[in-house]
């Protein structure tokens, strides 16, 4: 899934929106941010990548849904501590390592 070269994020709920749109179609809220994903491989990739697991595989392992294993890995959406849980076990790494990792990650702000 090719990914789009600007997306704009709502800064109340973190909805993505792949269009300019004036207000968030989640909350209403007109504080949509232009984010332009980077183009960097992002800490997730790299992780899973030293697996030799597949988005596709790592979603099964975890049951994330391979859409938002892919948001998180471009840093289009930050995961909950479950799923940060999820993924650190199925990556075999600690969540603290993790959470760190990700946290460095380029997220839109
Ligand atoms: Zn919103």
């Amino acid at each position: 899934m090719p990914l789009p070269n600007e997306v704009w994020i709502c800064d109340e709920c973190r909805t993505t929106h792949y269009a300019k749109i004036d207000t968030c179609v989640n909350c209403g809220m007109a504080k949509l941010v232009r984010f332009v994903p980077a183009a960097k491989t992002s800490p997730l990739r790299t992780i899973r990548k030293s697996h030799n697991l597949s988005q596709k595989a790592l979603a099964e392992l975890t049951g994330l849904k391979q859409p938002n294993l892919s948001r998180i890995e471009h840093g289009l959406t930050r995961p909950r501590f479950t799923t940060v849980a999820k993924l650190a076990v199925a990556l075999n790494i600690s969540v603290g390592e993790l959470a760190s990792q990700l946290s460095r990650e380029g997220t839109a702000k």
